[in-house]
């Protein structure tokens, strides 16, 4: 950890740092492969430390191996990565091999720190300070009761200003989850719960704080988080209920941003011919009217007085599992899924709900191929935004996720 005054040395260590954009359109989020001799250099400084970042700490001849680089130039690699004050050597192996023992090499994931910020909640922005690991150190949480536009953008400010104020390290960026949704830019086009249209968020936090900012839709953030703390593999499909309904697209290991930046928002697609409740978009029977957080406790609120309240509850989440299995499964078909996890309330989406959706899933996708999908609930619980958002200033900055 460091002194006070930190942020000061981080800025310009912080600036021998590649420089990339956290999923840019088509990039795969980690680098796997050598690449030509003019790229080579930053390509395979990402390799080093994704091994690491995966891996934890090995020797620099392990890294050799499993990066397919030569001694050489790991070691040229590591000795520049290890003057950023990124590597660090933590000791000798202990298990004894012959010959010289081997020392070993981790990041250090203490060296910076990351704000991250989920504006997703209706009632609360939570903030976070988090390190290289994505454990939170700090957290904060502005209540913000119904605060839209300029004034919600203010709330913003003076909760990453509370959280800078205790930043103990280099500070490596901002990483923001907003509602609604953001173009590669990190332009808010629009997220209708804060009215906010075409704000540019990106650029007016790294003009106001001077440090490196990346904003993103916060299902994305979420699919980020699953990735790189969450067991995923490199196809993945996040699906977030909550106060709507949205999802995050991994494909090959790259983050799906879409034709209009909408890519995963499934919430106002109707499910079903059979009509439905009115949605706030205006059609009947979108996605979110069957289950959305809200929506989904008040119908069960109202079956508290049913005659058998259980079974009434049981019928309710069913539904809407089903519901959500409908929408699903041309998906599932279409990309041949391997995985898609919820995150939401466990108590609306485990037992019934989960069961439901991916009973009639398979009901609708083809055995042969579809029938190993795993569908299952986030371990990430509420902070997945919270470390999504970390995870995007890692990638936008250092290359690996
Ligand atoms: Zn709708």
């Amino acid at each position: 950890m460091t002194q006070p005054g930190g942020t000061g040395v981080a800025r310009s260590r912080a600036s021998f740092l590649s420089q990339r954009i956290a999923g840019s359109a088509g990039r795969p989020l980690r680098p796997n492969a050598k690449v030509l001799p003019e790229h080579a250099r930053g390509h395979n400084r990402a390799l080093v430390l994704q091994t690491l970042f995966t891996a934890g700490q090995q020797s620099r001849a392990d890294v050799a191996r499993s990066t397919g680089l030569t001694r050489v130039t790991v070691s040229d690699l590591v000795t520049e990565l290890m003057a950023e004050a990124l590597l660090v050597e933590t000791g000798q192996r202990d298990v004894p091999r012959p010959g010289k023992p081997a020392i070993l090499l981790d990041i250090d994931r203490s060296a910076f720190q990351i704000v991250g910020i989920d504006l997703s909640d209706s009632e609360v922005f939570r903030g976070a300070v988090l390190d290289l690991g994505g454990t939170i150190l700090r957290r904060v949480e502005l209540a913000i009761a119904g605060t839209v536009g300029e004034a919600a953008l203010e709330q913003l400010f003076s909760l990453i200003e509370s959280l800078l104020a205790t930043v103990t390290a280099p500070l490596l960026g901002i990483g923001v989850g907003s509602p609604g949704i953001v173009d590669l830019a990190g332009t808010v086009v629009s997220a209708p719960n804060l009215h906010w249209t075409g704000l540019p968020l990106r650029a007016e936090l790294s003009e106001r704080f001077g440090v490196p900012v990346v904003v993103a839709n916060d299902a994305n953030a979420a699919v980020l988080a699953e990735h790189s703390y969450g067991d995923a593999q490199g196809d993945l499909m996040l699906v977030r209920v909550g106060r709507g309904v949205g999802a995050g697209l991994l494909l090959g290991g790259t983050l799906l941003h879409g034709s209009r930046f909408a890519a995963g928002e499934i919430g106002h697609v109707v499910v079903g011919t059979d009509g439905g409740e009115l949605c706030s978009c205006g059609k009947h029977g979108c996605l979110e009217t069957w289950l959305a957080a809200p929506r989904l406790e008040a119908k069960l609120g109202e079956a508290k007085r049913d005659p058998d309240p259980a079974a009434s509850r049981t019928i309710i989440l069913r539904e809407a599992g089903t519901r959500l299995g409908i929408a699903l499964a041309p998906i599932v078909g279409a990309l041949n899924l391997g995985e898609v996890v919820l995150s939401g309330p466990d108590s609306l989406l485990g037992g019934s709900f989960i069961a439901a959706a991916l009973e009639t899933i398979r009901g609708r996708t083809m055995d042969r191929f579809h029938g190993g999908l795993a569908l299952r609930l986030s371990t990430l619980g509420d902070d997945i935004v919270l470390r999504g958002a970390a995870v995007m200033v890692i990638s936008s900055r250092l290359g690996v996720s």
